[in-house]
């Protein structure tokens, strides 16, 4: 599979004036060799460069990548065409399924393991998408539970609109049948025109949901926290690498209101403390991971389309605190049969339900999570349950049910809290002893 670059970027806000953008020095390597070191440890070792401004710069650094140990084929791009023209330029080249990159993000991404769920997935696009703090300035997919993207939505939104929190991270995995969606003559971006013709024309596209690190560095900021995030071993821990903990968060009665069903988006309301204390977690770099039972699925109370506008409004309400989940999972099954409207491929006996523990399992099977270093957070003895099922330490919190069935379990919470907030702070504190 070839690696496709997208090197046109010109750096004004760094204030570049002797290289490109790709070229920017990043804890002292050019970002564009971190580039291709990244995908040289995932086993890829074809690379396309789209050169534009300064091209001669890159070109005389890489030449044809032997000194790198890869092998390079440089593109100039006749006249600035945005993300996909650009792409379109080097079509000739592009016979099978491959990566694109652009030449500004700093990332730690298994780019083997993200080809191989576009291959599975058997989309003409696959995007690596993850939350960020500001996605209300971000280009958003919506995406089913199975990461099928319904919409691309964006950037700029309307005030005030509820938005799922999947950010489309400037990093995809294309099959050459993308090309054709390409406008023939002309500039045209992946995000702003190709994506949305895209979904409109009927072809399949999947939502790669990724906790790896994958940040843009355009900005003097962004470039300081990517140099940080260098220096503290952010970005390398967060790869598929090694195994990282977790923190896994019961939704409903810890991150909003216990109303006895959570049916449509006006339903929810979260609990007080919740943002601020999600914030927290983002800012420590552990994935926050929420599992929750959705049984009214089943029972046929709400639908698919229902729960995920619920779960946008959740995001939503996170970002006004510039927090987010990382990851969510949940049991859409109920295992009793016998009452009118229910769903009943959904009403089985499964291994997901807590207090079973499948959804912890399947989150540290899919993103290498170190369940022995990770905590849960619940406010029923059946989360509880589920953490220890799993080999994680719990937190009840009184919030919610306040762990009212205690009397159906046989286990104990590591520890107690009022609430989510408390929660974490007692988390946090273990991490840093
Ligand atoms: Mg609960
Ligand atoms: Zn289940």
């Amino acid at each position: 599979m070839k690696v496709v670059v997208l090197n046109g970027g010109k750096g004004t806000r760094l204030g570049l004036s002797d290289r490109p953008k790709p070229m920017v020095p990043v804890s002292g390597q050019p970002l564009l060799e971190r580039l291709v070191e990244v995908a040289v440890r995932a086993g890829f070792k074809d690379f396309v460069f789209l050169n534009g401004h300064m091209r001669e710069v890159i070109e005389s650094h890489f030449g044809d990548g032997a000194a790198f140990g890869v092998r390079i084929e440089h593109v100039r791009e006749s006249a600035p065409l945005g993300t996909a023209g650009a792409v379109r330029e080097a079509r000739a080249l592009l016979d099978e399924a491959f990566i694109v990159l652009y030449g500004d993000i700093l990332i730690d991404v298994d780019l083997a393991h993200f080809a191989e769920a576009h291959r599975q997935a058997g989309a003409i696009a696959t995007l690596f998408v993850h939350p960020n703090d500001h996605p209300d300035d971000s280009d958003l997919v919506e995406a089913d539970a199975s990461g099928r993207i319904r919409r691309f939505l964006s950037k700029p939104h309307a005030p005030g609109a509820v938005l799922p929190n999947l950010v489309s991270a400037a990093l995809y995995v294309l099959e050459p049948a993308a090309i054709e969606h390409v406008p023939a003559n002309g500039a045209s971006d992946w995000g702003h025109d190709v994506f949305p013709a895209m979904l409109a024309a009927g072809a399949p596209m999947q939502a790669y949901r990724s906790i790896e690190y994958a940040k843009d560095i355009g900005t003097p900021e962004r470039l300081a926290k990517g140099e940080a995030d260098l220096a503290s071993g952010r970005v390398a821990g967060a790869s598929r690498r090694a195994a990282r903990p977790a923190i896994f968060l019961d939704r409903d009665g810890v991150l909003n209101e216990e109303v006895n069903g959570v049916h449509s988006p006006d339903d929810l309301r979260l609990v007080d403390g919740v943002g601020p204390a999600l914030r927290k977690i983002n800012r420590a770099g552990l994935p926050a991971i929420c599992v929750t039972n959705q049984p009214d699925l089943a029972k046929g109370l709400m639908s698919f389309e229902a729960l995920e506008q619920v779960f946008a409004k959740l995001d939503t309400e996170l970002a006004r605190d510039a927090a987010y989940l990382d990851l969510i999972y949940f049991c859409p099954h109920h295992p009793e049969r016998g009452w009118p409207g229910e769903v009943l491929e959904l009403k089985v006996t499964c291994d997901c339900r807590k207090p079973l523990p499948g959804l912890l399992l399947r989150a540290a099977a899919e993103h290498n999570l170190d369940l022995g270093r990770s905590w849960m957070v619940g406010d029923r003895y059946a989360d509880v349950q589920a953490a220890k099922a799993a080999g994680v330490r719990a937190v009840l919190v009184r919030t919610g049910h306040a762990g009212s069935d205690s009397d159906r379990f046989d286990c104990e919470p590591d520890h107690v809290a009022s609430n989510l907030p408390e929660a974490v702070a007692h988390i946090l504190k273990a991490f840093e002893q």
